[in-house]
Formats: C-alpha cells, structure tokens, sequence
C-alpha cells in the first residue's frame, strides 16, 4: 500500500473544485494499491470554497482542509500543506487543472524506481501568453546564471516527493519561501516527465504581471546575493574610468590651458551616475527589508482550523 498525499493550494476555486475532485478520483479511485489524502489549504478565499471544500465528499480519499486565517500566497498555503500532508509520497497540485491528475501513476511508477523527486516538466506552454512564456524564460536564464542552486527551467510546483524531501523541506527555517528555490535546494534523486500543459479548468489566474515580477524578485533575492556585490565592481570600473579622466584633463589644462566647455557631458555624468546609485540602494534595500522581515520570526501562516473527516481507505 502506498500512501499518497495530494497539497492543493485553493484561493477563490470554488468553480473548479469539483472538477477537480472528479478528475482525480478518476485517476487514483482504480489504483488500489494506492491509499490517497487530499489536504485542500484555504488560502483566505473570498468566495465560497471553503464551504466547497468542506461539502466534499469523495470515499475512499480521506479530505483534510487547512483553513487558514487570510490570504498568505501560494507560497505559504503550500508550505501549511506539507506541514499536513501524511503520504510517503506527497505531490503539490493546483485546484485548477492545470497540473493534469493523469500525470500522477507515471510519477508514482519513477519513484518505485528509486527517484525521491519526480519533476513534471512542462514542454507544451501553449496555454500561457507569450508575454508570460517570453518572461518566464527571461527569468529563467537571469536566475540561473546569478543564482544557485540552478531551478530546472519549466518547472512548477507540480512534482511528486518522496517523505525524505518533504522532512528536508519542513525542516528548512526561512519564513520567505520561494518553493520552487527551496525544492532545488534540497536535492536527492530527480527523475523528470514531460506534459502539455492545459488550460486552467474555471475561473481566472491568481498572479497577474506585477504580482509575477515581484514573486520573480522574490526568487533571485532569495537565492543570490550577486545583485548586492555587482557594485562593488561597478563602483570599481566607474572610479578607474573617472581617475583615468581626471589624469587626462590635467595633462590638457598643462597643454591647452584651462577652458569652460562640458556642461553637457557633466549633466549627464552626474545624472546617469545619481540614477545607478539609487539603483543599487533600491538593491540594498530589497535586501535589507527581506533581512528585516526574516528577523521578525513570524511564523509563515496561521490556521483558523483543521478539518479532517478520516474517511476509511
Ligand atoms: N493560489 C493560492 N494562493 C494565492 C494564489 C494562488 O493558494 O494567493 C493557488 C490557486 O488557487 C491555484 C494555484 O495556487 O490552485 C495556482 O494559481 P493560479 O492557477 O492562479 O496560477 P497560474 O497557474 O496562473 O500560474
Ligand atoms: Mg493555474
């Protein structure tokens, strides 16, 4: 018997939750070997789900609701669900469909193999915008080239784990958590699947642009200190240009004498120098604030309550 234990981070899916529901048990209620829990985290939704979810019936999976007190990001609903996930294998999944059900015997059948990690791999983004495929791709490359460990490119939250890689993840302490960082981090045996990846099944994504370019600060802040030191070689470059120049206009002042041209160029200088040293304490300040905000200890999120109904396997 294996247990398996789904994370569905859920934030206003009330329309999608049943399909959802029905798409899986399809998939697992046929396996037999497999004894499945669905911990459904209620990421502060402003909708009906909670009240979905806890309607939800679906023998012989046993539905854990983690309610929690707001909205904190899928971030941190992932990380209450595997604080509540039970499964020798635990595999995040989002409510929408996105991450196809179907994908989960094959992943199952890689770590009977001996993988610990099984990645699914999105090799179809078809689905998605351009301007979210170009970004996401953007991102990618920046992140992977000045931040490491290096994240598989195309890569979400849906994977499965073994519970070595869950205990590695819960005993990781930080309380700003980019998952998709995190879960590079901890390593072990990493097998990959490829899948198309479909369109939501109902309602509307919940990271617009602004929300995505922060989140993407988030994971090159979290995983490389490369932005803070790049200064100091700037600052490096740009004094050894100014002293070059400043020798330069000595030995002219000796042979020329002294004239008042350059108020252009000076503007400029001075202009374009202010903006990269506002740049790089905007930099510092990214930092120091995560800095700030990680030294308060909060903890990642609050639980209202737990709902368990225990069904039998
Ligand atoms: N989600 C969440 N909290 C949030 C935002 C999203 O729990 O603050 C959940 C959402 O309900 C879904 C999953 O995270 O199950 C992925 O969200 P979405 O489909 O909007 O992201 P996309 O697929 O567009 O990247
Ligand atoms: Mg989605």
């Amino acid at each position: 018997m294996i247990e398996l234990s789904l994370v569905v981070p859920v934030y206003n899916e009330a329309d999608a939750l049943a399909l959802f529901v029905q798409r899986v048990g399809a998939v697992l209620r046929p396996l037999t070997e497999i004894s499945t829990e669905l911990v459904f985290v209620n990421d502060g939704s402003t909708d009906n789900s909670l009240d979905v979810l806890l309607a939800l019936k679906a023998p012989p999976f046993r539905i854990k609701v983690v309610d929690l007190s707001r909205n904190f990001g899928k971030e941190a609903a992932l990380t209450a669900g595997l604080q509540n996930a039970g499964g020798q294998v635990v595999v995040p999944i989002d409510a929408d469909l996105q991450d196809p059900p179907e994908l989960i015997p094959a992943m199952i059948a890689k770590w009977r193999e001996g993988y610990e990690v099984v990645l699914a791999r999105r090799v179809d983004r078809a689905a998605d915008s351009w301007a979210k495929r170009a970004s996401a791709s953007a991102f990618y490359r920046l992140h992977n080239k000045i931040a490491s460990p290096q994240i598989p490119e195309n890569v979400g939250d849906f994977r499965l784990m073994d519970r070595r890689v869950v205990e590695a993840l819960k005993s990781l302490p930080e309380s700003q958590r980019f998952m998709k960082g995190l879960f590079a981090w901890v390593g072990f045996r990493t097998a990959t699947i490829d899948y198309a990846r479909p369109e939501r099944s109902a309602g509307s994504t919940k990271f617009n642009g602004w929300r995505l370019w922060n989140f993407a600060i988030e994971g090159v802040t979290s995983f490389s200190s490369y932005p803070l030191r790049v200064w100091t070689y700037l600052g490096a470059v740009v004094s050894l240009f100014s002293f070059l120049f400043a020798i330069g206009v000595v030995i002219r002042v000796f042979l020329f004498g002294i004239d008042v041209p350059g108020y252009a160029s000076l503007f400029v200088a001075i202009n374009f120098l202010g903006g990269v040293q506002l740049i790089g304490i905007g930099i510092l300040g990214e930092y120091l604030g995560r800095n700030y905000f990680e030294s308060k200890r909060r903890p990642v999120y609050l639980v209202r309550h737990i709902y368990d109904d225990q069904a039998k396997q």
